[in-house]
Order: C-alpha cells, then sequence, then structure tokens
C-alpha cells in the first residue's frame, strides 16, 4: 500500500467510524466551530478534570469528510493534555498545514492527525482540516466564550 493510500485510509476510517461523536453529559467548554466555505459546522465539547487536563472530549454536527475525520482525530490526539499542551498541538497541527513544519518526528506527536499532512498542497481544504482545531484552542484560550453557561 502505497503512504498516499494509507492516509486517505486513515482518514475515510475517522470519517465513517469516529470514535468521539455524540453528545456530552455536562462538559465544561463548548465551543460551535463554523466553515462557511464548505458548510462545516461542529460543535466540540470538553471536560476538564480538577488538575485541568482535557479528560474527554467529543464533537457533534456535520460537515465533510475531512473536517469530520480531522475533529476525530484531534480529540485522540488531545485527551490528557493541559490546556497549554493542547494549545501548543493545536499550532503544530496548525504549522504542518500551513507547510511550515515538515519535520516527520515533529509530525508524529500528531499520531493519526498527521495523515492529513498533504492538505497543505489544497488550500480549498485547508479549513475544514483545521476547524476542529482552532475552535478547540478558541475555546481554550478563551473559556467564558462557552456555550453551556
Ligand atoms: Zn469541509
Amino acid at each position: 500500500m502505497e503512504l498516499k493510500d494509507l492516509y486517505r485510509e486513515i482518514v475515510n476510517e475517522h470519517n465513517l467510524r469516529p470514535e468521539h461523536k455524540g453528545e456530552m453529559s455536562n462538559p465544561d467548554l463548548v465551543l460551535r466551530g463554523v466553515n462557511p466555505s464548505c458548510g462545516d459546522d461542529i460543535t466540540l465539547q470538553l471536560k476538564l478534570d480538577e488538575s485541568g487536563k482535557i479528560s474527554d472530549a467529543m464533537f457533534s454536527g456535520s460537515g465533510c469528510a475531512i473536517s469530520q475525520a480531522s475533529v476525530d482525530m484531534m480529540i485522540d490526539n488531545i485527551i490528557g493534555l493541559n490546556k497549554e499542551e493542547a494549545i501548543k498541538r493545536s499550532d503544530l497541527f496548525m504549522g504542518m498545514i500551513k507547510g511550515d513544519v515538515k519535520d516527520d518526528d515533529k509530525l508524529e506527536e500528531l499520531d493519526d492527525a498527521a495523515a492529513l499532512k498533504d492538505i497543505s498542497h489544497m488550500p480549498a481544504r485547508v479549513k475544514c482540516a483545521v476547524l476542529g482545531w482552532r475552535t478547540m484552542k478558541e475555546i481554550l484560550e478563551n473559556p467564558d466564550k462557552t456555550e453551556n453557561k
């Protein structure tokens, strides 16, 4: 299997069988993220433990395969991280998508989400790929924007 096919396979799998899609009871932080240029519309829900670590996360909403797969992969990646670490991870993902970060050792930190690397060559899909990540960063930096209180 070629690497490109493997990447496509990973994205498909997360899109068809998302592990983290649904509604969470009593989330601590909730924020909707919309990408009007494609019609992607997600709501991200985060649960934090006493130490401020992300102990669980889920998303609801709809959108194209890339937006849905990306947010599902993101959630896999950020559970267990504290706020600063999760924001840093978002910056790393953005760096990869913009084509600024190409070092594979560094991108390993993104696990499955590194499969979206080639999106940097598809400008029309960039907003789809980053939707979940920018929404996560926004709510962690501005917790008072949460929509559940
Ligand atoms: Zn999209």
